[in-house]
This record gives C-alpha cells, structure tokens and sequence, in this order.
C-alpha cells in the first residue's frame, strides 16, 4: 500500500474528522455564538469508499458541488435516511431539477431565476428546501454569489415561496495572505446575517470557512464551515 493510500484508511478519516472537530471547537473558545459550529463534510471528487468512512466515524452532513457526480452518490446512499446532502456548487438552470429532488440544502443559490426554478421544481412529497443565499461578499467579478445590494430581494422571494425554506448565508472567501481583509470579508457576512435576521428571525445558518481559514470564520460567527481537503485529501 502506498502511503497515499495509507492515508485514505478508515482510522485516518476519523482522525482527521477528529481533528476538523478539534479545530473548531477551539475557534469556537473565540466566537460569538452559543450553539455549536456544524461541520459540512466536502467530498466533492471524492469516492463513495471514503464517504462511507466518515459516515460510519458518525458524520452526517456532506456537500457536493457538481450534479451528475452528487446524484450518483445521493442515490447510492439513499437507504441511509439520516445522511443530509448540501449543494454547494454553480447551478446551471437546466440541472436545478436534479438538485430539487436530490438535496435538503442548497448553499449556493444567488439569482431569482434559479430560486423559482428550484421552488417549482421541488417535489411536493418532500420538505421545502433549505436555502441559503451565496454573498459575493468581495464582489469578485470572477466569483458567483449575489452582491449584498441584491440580498433583499431575493430574501423575499425565497422567504415566500411555498417549497423553499430561507436559512440563511454563505459564502467562499478568495484565498488572501491579507488576513485582515479575510477578517473583513468575514464580519461583513457577519453584519449582513444580522441584518437579514432581523427582518427573517427564522434564519439560523452562516457558512463560511473551509480548511485553510475555518478559525477566523469561526471567531466572526460562521455556524456552519465546510471543510473538503483536510477530512478527504487533496483533490486532483
Ligand atoms: C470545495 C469547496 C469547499 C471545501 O474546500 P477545502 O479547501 O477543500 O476545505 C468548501 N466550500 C465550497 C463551496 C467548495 O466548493
């Protein structure tokens, strides 16, 4: 076995989970709130062995950003009910169905359109979608998300759509050696949360921070961070 593949064994997924856990337990001694920090396990690219892993070392929340490769892994896992699958990738219009019928997350919605897509999509057998508006807090023109002036419309919308449920903001961060920018870009995600909270009490979920900069997400009030590269390995 090469060590590659060494670190792919079973102990080590739950070692790293362990460690991610340990990591944001200690940001948390800095944070703002109460309520533990959930772990969004990313496993994009990754394969359903190590999936498994993390499952059975007690992990129930995944994130997948690419459509045809999260259906498969959604349906290979559907007997396990209490798995909760989050999309976090672009949505192109044309795959939305697939998401509205495979997911109870959706991380990375920031346009009206695909927000109506999703909603008369969503099979009304199913609970309404979680939703969370992705924040190009940046305003990157390279980065997909919505610019915070945006915010309040689309707010509205999914807040009155029948099968969406609003919960919240995310957002990805560039990465920067400038970690007083980064603690910038974070507290303004922190502020406009606030902002939307007062007017949505409901709303309960900030995703930010991924492996390189989960502490400072953390410390600014992120309730949720996503985190691929330090539980699975480097993707190809
Ligand atoms: C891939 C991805 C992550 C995980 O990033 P890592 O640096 O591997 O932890 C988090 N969020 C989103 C939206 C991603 O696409």
């Amino acid at each position: 076995m090469t060590p590659q593949r060494a670190n792919n064994n079973m102990v080590t997924i739950a070692e790293r989970l362990n460690n991610a856990y340990d990591r944001i337990a200690k940001a948390e001694q800095n944070g703002q709130i109460s309520d533990p920090v959930q772990l969004l396990a990313v496993s994009k690219t990754k394969p359903i062995e190590l999936i498994q892993q993390a499952y059975d070392a007690g992990q129930r929340l995944f994130g997948e950003s690419y459509v045809q490769e999260a259906v498969d892994k959604v349906s290979h896992f559907k007997a396990l009910r209490d798995i909760e699958w989050h999309f976090i990738g672009p949505i192109q219009s044309n795959k939305s169905r697939h998401i509205a019928e495979h997911f109870s997350w959706v991380q990375s919605v920031d346009r009206l359109k695909i927000a109506r897509r999703l909603n008369e999509q969503r099979p009304t057998n199913l609970k309404p979608l979680n939703i969370l508006i992705q924040v190009n807090i940046s305003e990157d023109v390279n980065k997909s998300g919505c610019v915070p002036s945006e915010l309040e419309s689309l707010a509205q919308f999914i807040s009155e759509s029948k099968q969406l449920t609003l919960r919240g903001l995310m957002t990805i961060t560039a990465k920067t050696d400038d970690s007083e920018l980064q603690q910038q870009y974070f507290q303004q995600m922190k502020d406009c949360f606030d902002k939307l909270k007062a007017q949505y009490p409901q709303i309960d979920t900030l995703s930010m921070g991924m492996s390189s900069d989960l502490e400072p997400a953390v410390a600014a009030g992120a309730t949720m961070v996503r985190i691929g590269t330090d539980i699975f390995g480097k993707r190809q």
